[in-house]
């Protein structure tokens, strides 16, 4: 279900007009449809009920606290990247039971406070890091859980910097390394070593990479005889932008669920993407129309890549559509913001209705990696989130003012 669609020429989130939102926000404001959201979290579960794994939304794809707090409610967990993460997810009440928390750079505070709160376990990418976590245990006087992250050195075919499994990478640890830490697991006694996990990116649409991996990773438990209590997949499930062929939850349920089966091990899944990627969209507004001595027009927009990143930083593409289409006759375009960045666009060469200043534009799957990518560069204040929910037009986050912008800031009495 996708719940961003034309009635007529306007487009809409659910039954509300986005015409009628924009009269009483100003743009640009990222809009998510919460319904899109809940609906894809569902497609997963349902997908994968047969497993009965517990699913871990990827937080760092859309910390918004609304919207993890709508998934916790369907009985969501939270996958987390840092202590921020862990804070946010606490605030809005997430079972402890239900956290996972990786990154190559937890600091001894970060884990400190995670084995104070109980999260279920830590997702350990190196030797130092579990040396860490063994010794701020002891401390405590406690034994956390911890599953190794391994990198199985599989290429999907996503883009380089969410790539994440192949052997160059920072993350995770080899096979061989796992090994050697399972066969010395009483080296570190205060932590208990009953999970593997494995996260080879994002973006990935082919069941392939995942088979591979994952049939690597279960050889790895075989051949160890480890014990294992728990494999935590990770996430990366890739979504439709443009003309990928995207797979659907079950077609990557059905490839992975019975490699996994008979093996009676629980199941963790993080997705994030998945999730939110379709369920949100940047609404921003034409302010200028300029053609270059080449002929090209530029849309200039007052959205930037402050706001969305992905296309300066990936090259992603995203959809931008009309809100209103008006003129029937199309053009191609430059979709740039008004960053001092040539890199500052949201689309390049898109034939799109003639447009005119004051029109207004929706940048189309953007609620994953969007907001959380979001900066003050240019100082620019980030935009606001609206979540349509049950029929409701809700602000998520206001908008920046240019308070925030100089909220830390003091001027050092050496200036006055
Ligand atoms: C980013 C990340 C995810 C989520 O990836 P998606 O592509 O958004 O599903 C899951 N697990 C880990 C460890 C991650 O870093």
């Amino acid at each position: 279900m996708n719940e961003f669609k034309y009635k007529g020429n306007i487009l809409y989130c659910e039954d509300v007009s986005i015409l009628d939102i924009v009269k009483d926000y100003s743009t640009p404001f990222y809009l998510y449809s919460h319904r899109t959201i809940v609906d894809h979290f569902l497609k997963i579960k349902n997908a994968f009920s047969a497993i009965d794994p517990l699913i871990c939304f990827s937080m760092k794809a859309n910390s918004n606290l609304n919207i993890c707090k709508a998934l916790l409610n369907e009985g969501c967990g939270l996958d987390i990247v840092s202590g921020g993460e862990l804070y946010k997810a606490l605030k809005i009440g997430c079972p402890p039971s239900k956290i996972v928390y990786a990154s190559v750079g937890k600091t001894e505070e970060e884990i400190e406070t995670a084995i104070r709160k109980k999260i279920f376990s830590f997702n350990v990418e190196s030797i130092p890091e579990l040396i860490m976590i063994d010794t701020v245990a002891r401390r405590l006087k406690t034994k956390p859980r911890v599953a190794l992250r391994v990198n199985p050195d599989v290429k999907p075919d996503t883009h380089d910097y969410i790539t994440t499994g192949t052997k160059e990478k920072k993350f995770g640890i080899d096979f061989k390394t796992a090994e050697d830490i399972f066969d010395n697991a009483n080296k570190y006694s205060n932590v208990s070593i009953k999970g593997l996990h494995v996260h080879i990116g994002s973006q990935i649409t082919d069941v392939e990479p995942f088979i591979t991996s994952l049939k690597k990773v279960l050889d790895f438990v075989e051949k160890g005889n480890i014990g294992l209590e728990w494999l935590n997949i990770g996430g990366g499930f890739g979504i439709m932008y443009h003309d990928e062929s995207a797979k659907t939850a079950e077609d990557f349920a059905r490839a992975i669920i019975p490699i996994l089966k008979a093996r009676n091990l629980k199941i963790i899944l993080e997705p994030g993407r998945f999730i939110v990627g379709s369920g949100g969209i940047l609404v921003c507004k034409v302010l200028y129309v300029k053609t270059g001595v080449t002929g090209k027009n530029f849309a200039i927009i007052d959205a930037g890549m402050n706001d969305l990143i992905r296309p300066s930083l990936y090259k992603a593409y995203h959809e931008v559509l009309p809100v209103a289409k008006l003129d029937t006759t199309s053009l191609v375009y430059d979709v740039v913001g008004p960053i001092c960045e040539s890199g500052d666009y949201l689309a390049l060469d898109r034939s799109l209705p003639k447009l005119s200043s004051g029109e207004y534009l929706a940048v189309m799957s953007a609620g994953a990696y969007g907001y959380t990518m979001a900066s003050n560069y240019n100082s620019r204040p980030r935009p606001a989130e609206i979540m349509v929910i049950d029929g409701h037009v809700k602000i998520i986050r206001r908008a920046e003012t240019y308070k925030n912008l100089i909220a830390g800031e003091r001027i050092i009495k050496e200036l006055k």
